[in-house]
Parts: C-alpha cells; structure tokens; sequence
C-alpha cells in the first residue's frame, strides 16, 4: 500500500497590481452551455484541447448573420451583398490584428488547421519541394501535421525527418540542431501539444530552421486560446489555427502565411471567388488573400471567428494567464492525490493539459472516460491523433483532461474525486475475470449458425431497449469472457488499429475439419463487451460461414453504430477483419486458424 501525504493545496494567487481582474463567475456566465447538467450531475468540461464552447456572442453573431445579414460577399452590387462582404473583410482586419500580422492579406480563411497545414504541404510543397529535401516535424505532432507532409514528401521525393521527444515529453533540441542542414527545406512544429501539453519554445526553432535557409510552419491550433500569438515576433513563415479551439465556430480556420510566400505559390482549389479572368486557354489567379479562397466561404464561421478573438480580446489575455497557470498547478497537485494514476507528459514549459493513465491497478482509459462521464464529467481519451508519439511513450493511449480559462478549481476537486471512487471500484471489476485462470479454454458454439446466434443477440438487444441498458448488458458479457492466458499476448497476436490493447488467437477447432475458435483479450471493458458479442456469433463456427457472414448488417441490427466512437468502430472492424481473415486462411488447403 502507497501511504500519501494528502498536499495542501497551493494558495490561489492574488492579482498582481495593474492587472485586469478577472472575474470567473461572469466568464462562466457569458457560456450558457456550462450551467447544463449531464446525466443529472452539473456539467464539468474539460475537453477543451477537442474544442472550446460558446460565449454568448459568438452564438449571437451567428444568430445575428443569418436573420439580418445573410448574403454572399465578393460577388454582388445589392446592398445585403455590400454588407457582408464588409463585416468578412472586417473580421480579417480582426484576424490581423489579432496575430500581429503585416497585412490582412496574408490571412486566409479555411476550414481549420488541418486545411491550414494542407494547403501549405500541398501548393508551397508542390512549388519548393525536390527529391533530396527534407522535411522535419516532431514526434509530438498531431496526425494534421504529420500525414500532409508524408503526401508532400511522396509527391516530391522529399525525406521526413522527426525531431525525438523525451520521456519528460518535451522535444530533443540538440538532436534537432543536429538534423538541420541544407537539404532542410521546412520544419512545421506545433506549439502547444494537444495530447500532452507541452509548449515548444517555436522561436527558437524558427531562428534555427532560418539559419540554414528552411521555411517553419507552426501549428498553433492549441495556443491561440491561451496566450498571445505574435506571428512577426515569432518569426516564422506560416501559421495555423483553428476557430473552434478559440471559442469560434467549427469549420473555420485561419492560415497566416508572409506575403511573398503566399504570392510564389500556386492556388490549392480552383474554383469561383479565386481568379482574376478565366478562359479555356488561361487562367489568371486573384490577388491575395483570394488566391486562396475558392468558392463561397464560410461566412458566418468567418464573422463568429471575429466575435470569438473580440470577446477574448475584451477579457484579455493577461487577465487569466495566471487564472490558467493556477488550475495547472492545483490540477497536478490534486491529480497526484489518486492512487496508481500517472502523469503523462511533465514538460517544464507547459499547458493546462493532464494526460493521465491509472496503472495500478489497471484502468483502461476508456474505461476512465465512460465512468467520469456518468458524473458529468467530459474528458477524450485515446492516441489523440498522435498515435507515433503513443508509440513512442509506449502506451495504447490517455485520458486527457484539457482546461479553459472557464474551468474551476471544484471542477479539478470534482475530477479526483471520481477518479478516487473509479479506482476503489476498479480493482473488483477486474478480480472477477481476472480469476487466477490461465488454462486454456475456448468457448462452446451459442447457436447452430453465426446467423441463428446473431439473430439471438439481435432479440436481446432489442428486448434491452436504450443504450445504457445495453451498455450493461455489453459490461456484463465482458465480465464473463473466458480468460485469455497471458502467453497468448505477444505482438504476433495483436490486432492493430484498436485504441485499446486487443490480441486475438485461433486455432481450428478439434475434432472438426473447419471449425473456428478463438480467444480474444482488450484492457478496455467496452472492448471486452465487443469481442464477447464476436464470440458468440463466430465461436466454434464453421469458418466458411464466417467469412460469409455480414457483419455490417450484424451491428447496424444490433444498434450499436451510434453509440461507438469512430475509433471503437475501427478497432470493431480491425477484429472482425482479423476473425475473417483467419478463417479464410484456415480454408485454404493445408490451412491452420492459428494466429500468425
Ligand atoms: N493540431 C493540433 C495540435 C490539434 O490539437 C488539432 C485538433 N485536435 C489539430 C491540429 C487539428 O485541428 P482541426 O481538427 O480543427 O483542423
């Protein structure tokens, strides 16, 4: 037994004299959505690194666009027209500004970061790229900053180079210094990481990156809400963002790019709104920004965007910087206090991000999530689309709680306190399939066909009703899956593509010539539940039946869809694809089911 000395919570810091004070009851005031409650419980969102909610006139400038405004820009002379294109123009001054960018014209609207990347790694990729450049990112990035460059790369003959992350999950300088040369034609870093909290000191990575002539694109998706962002002060040559993160609408993003770059690139899409004069001969392109806005933007989004910088711009980002340093340093004290969680990612410079497991005992962090949602409380888990870094922290994945100037200290309070109650009840769950039984036992056949056992479960799910009954009853199957013995999980036996741990193993089932059975295993409940639900309808089966069988059918009947994450309906198709792929290779001649 751990004994701990329960901290005492670091005192709140008084406003420094000359700072705007900060009044967090009227901030949480100005979010309607934070006074809602959450399976009776009082909301408690700390999901904020996934997307921000609403200040009042965010939703009232939408509101406001579409019942007096609404008309499309650039385009027409009526007066509607004129109007909107002012307020979009506006709002680009707005964006300027608010980046400290020279010029409105180097501000260009897109769908969020993710476009904001694209667009770079594809027009700037396609026009400076060449086989024998190369191009760095970290092993922190999100997947929007990784697979774009990958297709550049592709397209160009340019390598990827990965700046290492050590175990504090900050990134390895010395070893980036060291990877630039000539060849280095663009690093593209992110600032604040979205999984583990980290901020990368980007100015010193620009300075480095210039020094051997390269380009720096940064990934501001997870900054911009949270401290200023003064693009000419970092001297950098792009920079992304998103809208949502920034308490703006989904759907709109921001790419600031230096003129002279944007000018020597070719347009991303083609389309209306970006040309100067179009015939079937040639095609003249638009001066910037429009170069790189094809088509009827995102108006409203654009004119959201705008109200959302204006509202944080009225609170001020120095008001509730120390109102944020204060939640990180209470979060960490106070996560510290739940038995056999661990902290990943303990940079020296960071956000108000906790990505956590629980180790002992064992929780997966689905698990984690599904249970403080029943207490109202909104964390993501996962690979946070940064499955390499995952890897490289050797985990399947965390529980992420992300803060905004918003949250409370209760709401920290609330959190442990959960986690506290999950990891007393944790260790029951787990003794009951745990069971010290290692023999190897697979499971009899439920029906006389996949069909006649998927039909059963279909009636059972249906006599079940609402999803949190079937929720249950999913936990309860997982309680009784029969053990898979610990041998059995080696990497051969791995199913990739599942958030959780799975590993699956057949064999052909004795005494027949093309029966099918298998064990499977996850960390997560859930998962569990799933390959319960597989094992009936697949055990002992004849495995032409099994590769026969429709399971898309299977799982739209059972209802399931709406309620697994896309993540979990991956990871259900990688098992289904793997259960099906065995039993096709126990079919061919001379063909075993044992798991390669
Ligand atoms: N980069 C980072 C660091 C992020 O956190 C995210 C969103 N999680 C993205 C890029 C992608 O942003 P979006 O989905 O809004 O395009």
């Amino acid at each position: 037994m751990l004994s701990r000395i329960t901290p005492t919570p670091p005192e709140r810091p008084p406003t420094p004299p000359g700072r705007p004070r900060f009044d967090l009851a009227r901030v949480r005031a100005d979010f309607p959505i934070l006074s809602t409650t959450v399976h009776g419980k009082p909301l408690v969102y700390l999901d904020n690194g996934a997307t921000t909610q609403k200040p009042r006139a965010v939703i009232e400038r939408l509101q406001h666009y579409y019942r007096h405004e609404n008309a499309n820009i650039h385009r027409g002379i009526h007066t509607l027209s004129k109007q909107a294109t002012l307020a979009y123009e506006a709002a680009r001054r707005t964006v300027q500004q608010f980046l400290n960018a020279a010029e409105p014209a180097e501000i260009i609207f897109t769908r969020g970061t993710t476009e904001s990347i694209n667009l770079v790694a594809a027009s700037w990729g396609r026009a400076f790229l060449r086989p024998g450049d190369e191009v760095i990112v970290s092993g922190m990035e999100h997947h929007s900053n990784i697979v774009p460059w990958q297709l550049a790369c592709q397209a160009s003959g340019a390598a990827l180079r990965v700046i290492p992350v050590n175990d504090a999950g900050e990134l390895m300088m010395d070893e980036y210094q060291r990877m630039l040369s000539p060849r280095t034609r663009m690093v593209s870093i992110v600032h604040i990481s979205n999984s583990l909290g980290t901020i990368n000191d980007v100015k010193t990575i620009a300075k480095l990156a210039h020094a051997v002539g390269a380009r720096v694109l940064i990934d501001g998706a997870q900054h911009v809400a949270h401290r200023p962002t003064d693009v000419r002060d970092l001297d950098c040559d792009f920079y992304a963002f998103s809208g949502h993160k920034l308490f703006g609408p989904t759907g709109i993003g921001v790419l600031w790019g230096r003129r002279e770059l944007l000018e020597a690139m070719p347009p991303y899409q083609g389309g209306g709104d970006m040309i100067e004069s179009v015939t079937f001969e040639k095609t003249t392109y638009a001066q910037l920004p429009n170069k790189f806005e094809a088509g009827t933007p995102h108006i409203a989004g654009v004119l959201g965007l705008a109200a959302a910088i204006e509202y944080l711009q009225s609170l001020g980002f120095d008001s509730f910087a120390d109102h944020e340093a204060d939640l990180l340093a209470y979060g960490t004290q106070r996560l510290a206090e739940v038995p056999g969680l661990r902290i990943v990612g303990q940079a020296r410079h960071k956000a108000c991000i906790f990505s956590f497991v629980l180790e002992d005992p064992p929780v997966s962090t689905f698990d984690i999530a599904m249970w403080l949602d029943g207490d109202g409380i909104a964390v993501r888990t996962g690979h946070h689309c940064c499955q390499p870094l995952m890897d490289r922290l050797g985990i399947a994945g965390t529980a992420r709680a992300s803060l905004s100037l918003y949250n409370t200290r209760e709401e920290i309070d609330a959190l442990v306190a959960s986690l506290k109650r999950l990891c007393s009840a944790a260790p029951r769950t787990r003794q009951v399939h745990a069971g010290g039984q290692t023999a190897l036992v697979f499971p009899e056949p439920a029906a006389d066909s996949p069909a006649a056992a998927a039909a059963d479960l279909i009636e059972a799910f249906e006599f079940l009703g609402d999803w949190d009954q079937r929720y249950a009853y999913l936990l309860e199957l997982a309680r009784k899956l029969p053990p898979m013995p610990p041998e059995l999980k080696t990497e051969a036996t791995r199913v990739h593509g599942c958030q959780s741990t799975v590993h699956l193993y057949s064999r052909k089932r004795p005494g027949t010539t093309d029966g099918f059975d298998f064990l499977a295993d996850s960390d997560a409940e859930l998962v569990r539940g799933l390959i319960a639900v597989l094992q009936r309808v697949f055990a002992g089966q004849p495995a032409g039946q099994i590769v026969a069988f429709d399971v898309d059918d299977f799982f739209r009947k059972l209802g399931l869809e709406d309620h697994l994450t896309l993540g979990r309906r991956n990871g259900l198709q990688a098992m289904v694809r793997r259960i099906k792929s065995l039993a096709a290779a126990m079919l061919k001649p001379g063909g075993e089911a044992v798991s390669s």
